[in-house]
């Protein structure tokens, strides 16, 4: 038997399909207690804007630690969480998290940075999504802009209508919106058109041969003055080395994300981090990257 894998192409699970499945029970009914067995946490993946060399937030980034299995991976566990539906309650912690961490940036003076959170499209769906967000964030007194929305280029999938309306709401309502892994997705440019989008995140997979590969280097390029054009930002994600952040700054991308600047970090490294990041800029004695 021939299974399609979205990461290796195509692979035989002929043995191991038995195997897979048990382990996707498994893993979906215990991830059922994984809120209240506090199995979860939060991992913050800092950003930097490459023509100031200022970090400017942090992408949200959820970790399941099961007390037998040790860490699941998000790529394992969200689908499952989706299928379930569970990824709604989780979302909303995840949601709450982000939010508090949020908070914390904002009380120690950092008051323009920005918390990312991905939002599964059967969680944005939700009727009340926009409301309850905007609801939440009022409550502790964050401003509009501190947190960002992560869809993928799959909510284009769903009713463009209903998108739609959501998506003028979360802009009514002050939330930034940008479109995770872009390129790799079912990419109707129409929507970037209609919707009030801030951000483009190009995807690793154009990232990863940046340096050695005429085309990703095209590709890369085409995004950034495509948005430039459209007034969107763009940030690239997956940046491991100093020559890519140096050709992508050099290609005019506004921000960068990847192990080159930091891994994502528990809450008080990642509070550390940005607190020393802002106060070596204040001293001085920041160094930009490529420098
Ligand atoms: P994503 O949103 O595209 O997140 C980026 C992924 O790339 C993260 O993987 C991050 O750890 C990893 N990464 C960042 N920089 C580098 C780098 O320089 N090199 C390499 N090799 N990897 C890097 P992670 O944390 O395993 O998350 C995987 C995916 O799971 C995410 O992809 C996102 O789609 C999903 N995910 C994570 N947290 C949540 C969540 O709270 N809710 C939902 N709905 N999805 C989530
Ligand atoms: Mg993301
Ligand atoms: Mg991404
Ligand atoms: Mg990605």
């Amino acid at each position: 038997q021939v299974k399609r894998d979205g990461r290796n192409g195509l692979r035989f699970y002929a043995p191991h399909m038995q195997r897979y499945s048990e382990r996707a029970l498994a893993l979906s009914s215990a991830l059922k207690q994984a809120i209240a067995g506090n199995e979860l946490s939060l991992a913050f993946q800092p950003q930097l804007d490459l023509a100031s060399g200022r970090p400017v937030g942090a992408e949200a980034l959820l970790r399941w630690q099961h007390p037998q299995w040790g860490p699941v991976s998000p790529a394992e566990f969200i689908p499952l969480a989706e299928q379930s539906g569970l990824i709604v309650s989780i979302g909303w912690w995840v949601i709450e998290q982000a939010m508090a961490a949020a908070l914390r940036l904002y009380r120690a003076g950092l008051t323009d940075m920005v918390i990312a959170v991905n939002v599964s499209a059967l969680q944005f769906v939700q009727p009340d999504f926009v409301e309850e967000l905007s609801r939440r964030r009022d409550r502790l007194g964050l401003p509009a802009g501190a947190i960002e929305i992560e869809l993928t280029e799959s909510v284009a999938l769903l009713n463009p209508e209903e998108v739609g309306l959501k998506l003028s709401a979360l802009s009514a309502a002050g939330m930034r919106l940008s479109i995770d892994d872009f390129g790799t997705g079912y990419s109707s440019m129409s929507y970037l058109k209609r919707f009030s989008v801030d951000k483009l995140k190009i995807d690793k997979s154009f990232i990863d041969e940046l340096n050695d590969n005429e085309e990703d280097r095209a590709i890369v390029s085409a995004i950034i003055q495509m948005a430039r054009s459209l007034g969107m930002k763009t940030i690239a994600e997956g940046v491991e080395l100093a020559a890519q952040a140096e050709q992508l700054r050099a290609l005019g991308c506004d921000e960068i994300q990847g192990y080159w600047y930091s891994r994502p970090l528990g809450q008080e490294a990642f509070d550390a981090f940005m607190a020393d990041a802002t106060r070596a800029l204040a001293a001085g004695t920041a160094v930009p990257p490529g420098a």
